[in-house]
């Protein structure tokens, strides 16, 4: 069932693809297989039918996980990250989609630099400014961004967001739209020391219209694993 899901979401992607307008980047969108509450066996699985970036949005969950999982992967934290947690993100993690302050970005910089590593990072954008969400407003985001970048041990790789839960995701669309434009805009900023390349939108309800808009990253789990037992 995974892997005929997986095959299912990397075609509705295709097609997202085929369906951008001239003016948006024809990118190539990697897919994250987010594993939130599934087993190791369901991340084997996927990974054997070729699911080759995987998310997690807890860290207890994420370090048992890591432990056991004997296959190669990247791994993606994709859920709010609290400072005392710092050290074992920078552990596992390829790349960190939800620096949401420049607060956590600078204990993830000192805790980087301990393991001499250069941690990869997205800032989260709360563009909806959803108060039960976290994220940086726009207004806030220049000057973040700026901080961010001269961190020597982070790299500031590009932006994420995600979207309010629209019942349908059309709705969604002027948002990825938005996204998409300040994207441009922070890759137009020509950070020395950034390497703006990433733009994380779009989840299960809403990763086409997310794709089609400019995403070239996905988190999608419940279309690939079925619904989460809490
Ligand atoms: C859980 C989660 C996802 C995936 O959600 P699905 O609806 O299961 O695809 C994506 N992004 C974040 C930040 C999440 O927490």
């Amino acid at each position: 069932m995974i892997k005929e899901n997986l095959k299912k979401v990397q075609q509705i992607i295709k097609e997202g693809i085929g369906r951008r307008r001239p003016s948006v980047c024809q990118d190539n969108v990697k897919l994250i297989a987010v594993t939130k509450n599934h087993d190791v066996e369901a991340m084997r699985e996927a990974i054997d039918a070729g699911a080759a970036c995987i998310g997690e949005n807890r860290i207890q969950e994420a370090v048992a996980k890591y432990d056991c999982l004997d296959r190669s992967v990247e791994w993606h934290l994709i859920g709010h990250l609290q400072t005392n947690k710092v050290k074992h993100a920078v552990e596992i993690f390829d790349l960190i989609h939800s620096v949401d302050s420049l607060k956590l970005a600078v204990e993830l910089d000192k805790a980087a630099r301990k393991i001499g590593k250069v941690q990869d990072v997205l800032l989260q954008v709360n563009l909806a400014k959803e108060e039960s969400k976290s994220g940086i407003y726009r207004e806030e985001l220049p000057e973040i961004l700026l901080a961010v970048a001269a961190l020597e041990n982070l790299q500031l790789c590009g932006l994420m967001c995600i979207a309010p839960n629209y019942g349908d995701s059309e709705q969604a669309r002027p948002l990825f739209r938005e996204m998409y434009q300040l994207f441009q805009e922070v890759r137009q900023m020509n950070l020395q020391t950034a390497d703006i390349r990433f733009l994380s939108m779009g989840m299960s309800h809403d990763y086409k219209v997310a794709v089609e808009e400019g995403a070239n990253i996905v988190r999608v789990g419940t279309a690939i694993f079925g619904q989460r037992q809490y």
